[in-house]
């Protein structure tokens, strides 16, 4: 389930990765992103905490999370 503001994607891709999934842990500063024994894990209840600080795009391969903003068309957030 999106939030009702933002949305959050990992590509499959890295889903699983357990180094980036830490990183991504790490750099959120509203704990979107939880790192599990099985790679990253969106908390849905964080999603409208959003910042929009870019954080998580910097810490991934390009492409590789999309924060989506539902409440502007579903525009993705691209790194400034
Ligand atoms: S843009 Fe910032 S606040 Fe939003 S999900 Fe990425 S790291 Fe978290």
């Amino acid at each position: 389930m999106p939030g009702l503001f933002i949305d959050v994607e990992v590509a499959t891709s890295i889903r699983g990765d357990a180094e980036l999934a830490k990183k991504l842990d790490e750099v959120c500063p509203v704990d979107i992103y939880m790192a599990t024994s099985e790679g990253v894990q969106i908390r849905e209840e964080q999603l409208d905490e959003c910042v929009l600080c870019e954080l998580c795009l910097d810490a991934a391969p390009a492409g590789a999370v999309r924060v989506i903003k539902l409440y502007d068309g579903g525009a993705a957030l691209e790194r400034s």
